[in-house]
């Protein structure tokens, strides 16, 4: 068995960098995680032909209360994008890549000018979202900042992405990739019940090494890397890994009812992974030269 699953790791190739020499499966199952010894980064096969039906249309922004919560979190956590590109920049465009609803492009449209754009497939409702493939859009505007925030993973070929987002930066232009880590010790724990492997939906699975091989890759010069303590991922991801991995199965609502109790404790752990350089989100950013 294992030689037949050795020998079948060996005829799949890294989405990133077709020829990489070894490549050896993270986590079994339906959709298997592969991780590239070439490019240090990870990939979902084999990749859903209809992805659409694993996005339901509440994926973004769901109906109802849950929406009105889930949108007012997005707000607060785009405090922390906001600092990283005013660190940056005072004006300019900003192209934001897997906007969503545009949550982050309405808290920024006072200083710059944004652009948001979602696959074809996606079930948003805001109409200035452009709807089309990153890969095959043709534009002439160039861009200051290119964003990526959690989006970078859902792509199947993010080497291709960074390099589209390169040619539509003006020079000196950043890239800002907010994304799950995955060989953070969370991830390690938890294997392949860690949440933020989101199978199929995250078709990329980064590491803060192996994003820095493909945006170098792409022409970029890394600027910064780091921890980012995103409860709003990391709470509920933790969460959801300890219902994983206990193979308890709860409705969502419930979720939230356990996370009451273990507030104080997963937040502690939060803390811990962050002190410790292990916080299962990163961002990284860097500069077309
Ligand atoms: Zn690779």
């Amino acid at each position: 068995m294992q030689n037949w699953t050795e020998n079948f790791a060996r005829m799949i190739k890294c989405p990133n960098c077709q020829d990489s020499p070894t490549i050896e499966l993270k986590a079994d199952g339906k959709f298997q995680v592969f991780f590239c010894t070439g490019c240090l980064n990870g990939f979902t096969y084999p990749v859903p032909a209809g992805l659409a039906k694993y996005y339901p249309g509440g994926y973004w922004i769901p109906q109802g209360w849950k929406g009105f919560v889930k949108e007012q979190v997005y707000k607060l956590t785009q405090k922390r994008r906001q600092r990283w590109i005013k660190k940056y920049l005072s004006s300019g465009k900003i192209l934001d890549v897997g906007a969503g609803e545009g949550v982050f492009i309405e808290t920024m449209k006072k200083q710059f000018s944004v652009v948001g754009i979602e696959p074809p497939f996606s079930k948003i409702k805001n109409q200035h979202i452009i709807k089309i493939d990153f890969l095959k859009w043709q534009t002439k505007q160039k861009f200051d900042a290119v964003v990526f925030w959690e989006s970078l993973e859902h792509t199947r070929v993010p080497q291709k992405y960074l390099e589209k987002a390169y040619n539509l930066l003006k020079k000196g232009g950043l890239v800002f990739i907010e994304y799950p880590v995955l060989d953070c010790l969370e991830s390690k724990i938890f294997g392949r019940f860690w949440y933020h492997l989101d199978l199929p939906r995250h078709l990329a699975h980064l590491t803060e090494k192996g994003l820095g091989i493909i945006t170098a890759k792409a022409g970029f010069k890394k600027i910064d890397s780091k921890d980012v303590f995103a409860l709003e991922y990391t709470l509920p991801g933790f969460l959801a890994s300890l219902l994983n991995i206990s193979k308890v199965k709860l409705p969502k609502t419930n979720l939230l009812l356990l996370a009451v109790p273990l507030f104080i404790p997963v937040l502690a752990v939060e803390l811990l992974f962050y002190v410790l350089h292990q916080a299962p989100i990163g961002i990284m950013i860097a500069r077309k030269v």
